[in-house]
């Protein structure tokens, strides 16, 4: 029997849940990479300090007709799994019922990353993305569960900017075993300027986060805990519940120290009208 998501066909469930955690957000180049250590480098050195934000999430959902009708429910869960995870940021996230807005545009529903149809959407649904969270939801395409653009990247095109989710990954969703939320947190912590911990797999710096081990590629499901996995470092265990590894939703259950601080440096430095 074949497993649908929002028209994808898989096989089984197995085989949706082994196609893994479809995270499509941009490698970024080392030339970026580089710019971006640069720049946190001389503003901590400018000592600004990061007390504590709250950001306004705009929900936009775009729907096909019948499917994409993301409920309050959802919504107000989907804010507090983020609050939740990024309390040890000094985040808190917020919304208003009344301004979330719905489209009905099937081509955007189905629209993948970067094409002419993200654009198209983002350009006519978008808030003041220097201000705002903005949060998309649709059915998407090649059985994506997400992607985000990175902070550094506002500036040169705005429009682009905010999270796109698959609408299914919200809490009480039917993207299980990615139904708790966790796609949403994945996404806003690289939205706030983290990278995958696996990042540069066990060459280089990785991920660019002192604390975080390296290893060499995603790890998927729900790992045991207090083993080695795939870490660079055998005498180190892979972080398995970092939330930016691809295991389970339910798996995810942290950021280390340093990750917190490079989105509190990101915020001070990229986002500072929010
Ligand atoms: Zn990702």
């Amino acid at each position: 029997m074949s497993f649908f998501i929002n028209n994808r066909e898989f096989e089984s469930k197995e085989d949706f849940i082994k196609w893994g955690r479809g995270c499509a957000t941009k490698i970024p180049t080392p030339s970026d990479i580089l710019r971006i250590d640069e720049e946190i480098k001389s503003s901590r050195a400018r000592a600004k300090r990061f007390t504590s934000l709250a950001i306004n999430v705009k929900f936009i959902h775009i729907t096909d007709g019948n499917k994409g009708h993301v409920t309050r429910r959802q919504r107000e869960e989907q804010i507090n799994v983020l609050n939740n995870a990024l309390k040890g940021v000094k985040l808190k996230f917020q919304y208003k019922e009344e301004e979330v807005k719905f489209e009905n545009n099937k081509s955007w529903y189905y629209m993948s990353h970067n094409s002419p149809e993200e654009r198209h959407a983002k350009s006519k649904l978008s808030f003041d993305s220097f201000k705002y969270l903005n949060f998309y939801t649709g059915g998407l395409g090649k059985g994506l569960l997400g992607w985000a653009t990175f902070p550094y990247d506002l500036a040169g095109d705005p429009v682009m900017d905010g999270v796109v989710l698959l609408d299914e990954s919200l809490p009480y969703g039917n993207a299980s075993p990615y139904n708790l939320g966790m796609t949403g947190v994945h996404e806003v912590c690289h939205w706030l300027g983290l990278f995958h911990t696996f990042q540069g797999g066990c060459n280089g710096i990785g991920d660019h986060v002192a604390d975080t081990v390296s290893h060499k590629g995603p790890n998927y499901g729900k790992p045991t805990l207090g083993l080695p996995h795939n870490a660079c470092d055998k005498l180190k265990n892979a972080p398995i519940q970092n939330y930016m590894n691809y295991v389970d939703d339910i798996w995810m259950k942290n950021l280390t120290i340093q990750q917190e601080k490079r989105i509190q440096d990101h915020i001070l430095l990229y986002r500072t009208e929010l």
